[in-house]
């Protein structure tokens, strides 16, 4: 199992695979370790891929399946779809113009398919690559996340206020 979180120290991007195999995170930045909570990774058989039963960095329960795909990339490839078609239909070239078009929304569609899902967590927004048991989690739900987004706000006044 692999895990991409921020440092809660400094904010640093943390990378580190094979999390199952170690009793905590180190960020590389500020070299301060996280200890992984008891229990929060099953190993139900020996070959099979690792469970999560919670996030490693935060005492969130609460996790939902995405495509482990960064958003940017699939907007990026749409709009230099789009960039390149005005080019051709500048020149009036239809045929060109839907190929693109039609290349660009299929390989949006193929990435989808072939890019391995995820699970992050809701309230720190740590991903999880590598894991079994991932449909137990669910898909995205504004209502979990709202409930988070809220409580984040709260915390970030009551330290402001503190
Ligand atoms: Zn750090
Ligand atoms: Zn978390």
């Amino acid at each position: 199992m692999n895990i991409v979180c921020a440092c809660p120290n400094c904010s640093a991007g943390i990378y580190q695979s094979h999390v199952e195999k170690s009793v905590s995170l180190t960020c590389t930045a500020c070299e301060r370790s996280i200890t992984i909570p008891d229990n929060a990774i099953q190993v139900t058989a020996e070959d099979a891929q690792p469970q999560l039963t919670r996030c490693l960095t935060c005492p969130s329960t609460e996790l939902f399946v995405r495509k482990n795909f960064p958003q940017r990339l699939g907007v990026g490839i749409v709009v230099v779809g789009l960039a390149m078609s005005c080019v051709t239909w500048g020149y009036r070239d239809l045929f060109s113009t839907f190929a693109i078009l039609f290349s660009t929304a299929l390989l949006d569609v193929i990435l989808f398919f072939v890019v391995p899902d995820c699970l992050t967590c809701y309230r720190c927004g740590s991903r999880y690559t590598g894991t079994d048991g991932m449909s137990e989690f669910g898909n995205f739900n504004l209502e979990t996340h709202e409930k988070y987004r809220q409580q984040a706000a709260r915390e970030q006044q009551s330290v402001r206020l503190s």
